[in-house]
């Protein structure tokens, strides 16, 4: 199949500075946990706790990030997100490694075919952040990219399945790679006859707006491909200045955007910061997808929201807002076929 361009707006773009140093802001985070108490001017009293944490799933965080988080304030719901605590070492049994049954649904090592019609490919374990809640905390593939090797059997498996139409790049963060790697990884699957769309799953462009560089944009649209981009925000503070260009740039590039969140206590569990996560995404080019019910994985008990909470929140915020500004309420539940959407619930 040929790479037919597809069509770029005629607009002109406001260019912001290109993410040529994007790798450095990456690999230049906070890991630290001193560090970050230091920078943010948290007391001392979090730090053993905090490095007890960090030794079993390492605190990480851009340095740039931190702009966004207000100073002083150990309950700072940004901060929340990725400052390793104690409440991480006091498990509760239904709490799993793996908590929706990944390992079980790989038919070659880093492809998960788990529903019909697309697979998920985890191109990368690495991560620009950290973020404590994650369900890929326990995994074994570590911060390593899948090998030249383990991509081509996925690619395989792929050609072989014609009732596959999408491929979502996910991981660990796909966009963790360079743009090199993920220049030829795109062609290979553009090729792919029977495939319609590439999907990502990405936070690095969040954290590191720069990620977006003119390269990326080019491969992307160079491909016959749909591109999806499925980000992941959780708070509305965490869309600043900074990010705007970025998302500019990828919407006029006509790659859709979308948003996952996870409904998190005391970080976005209340309806005012829904609402504005909601409002704010939308105009910043982004349509809300899916707000996720905490995957039950060991480390991450404190941040459930109750099922009964999430319903009348839901339920609040079907009433306040237009209907494309109420991201799907869902669950990952092990063995479906979907994702279960809670709201049939609300009868
Ligand atoms: C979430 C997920 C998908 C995508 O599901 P959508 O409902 O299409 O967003 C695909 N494969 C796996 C393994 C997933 O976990
Ligand atoms: S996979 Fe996503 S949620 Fe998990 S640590 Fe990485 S960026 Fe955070």
């Amino acid at each position: 199949m040929s790479m037919i361009p597809r069509s770029a707006t005629s607009r002109i773009v406001c260019l912001t500075k290109t993410g040529e140093n994007w790798q450095k802001l990456y690999a230049d985070a906070i890991t630290d946990p001193q560090e970050l108490l230091k920078l943010l001017a948290l007391p001392d009293s979090l730090l053993p706790a905090a490095r007890e944490v960090a030794d079993q799933f390492g605190l990480r965080i851009p340095r740039s990030y931190l702009t966004r988080i207000k100073s002083g304030d150990p309950d700072n719901p940004l901060l929340r997100q990725y400052l390793p605590i104690g409440d991480e070492l006091h498990d509760n049994k239904d709490y799993k490694t793996d908590p929706v049954g990944d390992m079980n649904a790989m038919p070659v090592e880093g492809l998960l075919h788990k529903y019909k019609s697309r697979v998920l490919l985890i191109v990368s374990g690495a991560c620009a952040v950290h973020c404590r809640y994650c369900f890929r905390r326990h995994f074994p593939y570590g911060d390593t990219a899948l090998s030249q090797e383990k991509i081509a059997q996925a690619i395989d498996y792929i050609k072989n399945d014609i009732t596959l139409k999408e491929v979502i790049l996910s991981g660990g963060d796909p966009l963790s790679l360079s743009d090199e790697k993920l220049e030829l990884l795109v062609q290979e699957l553009s090729q792919i006859n029977h495939l319609k769309r590439l999907r990502i799953h990405t936070r690095v462009p969040i954290v590191i707006p720069e990620r977006i560089t003119d390269k990326l944009i080019k491969i992307l649209s160079q491909s016959c491909l749909e591109i999806v981009m499925v980000v992941h925000i959780n708070h509305p503070d965490e869309i600043d200045e900074t990010l705007a260009p970025a998302l500019e740039k990828l919407k006029s590039h006509n790659i859709a955007l979308l948003n996952q969140s996870v409904l998190l206590k005391d970080i976005n569990d209340d309806i005012e910061t829904l609402i504005e996560l909601s409002e704010k995404l939308f105009s910043h080019g982004i349509t809300p997808y899916y707000l996720h019910m905490l995957d039950k994985v060991s480390g991450a008990g404190h941040f459930e929201v109750e099922e009964k909470t999430a319903l009348a929140l839901y339920d609040q915020l079907c009433k306040q807002l237009s209907g494309y500004l109420v991201p799907k309420l869902v669950r990952e539940e092990k063995g479906k076929p979907y994702k279960v959407s809670l709201s049939s619930k609300l009868l």
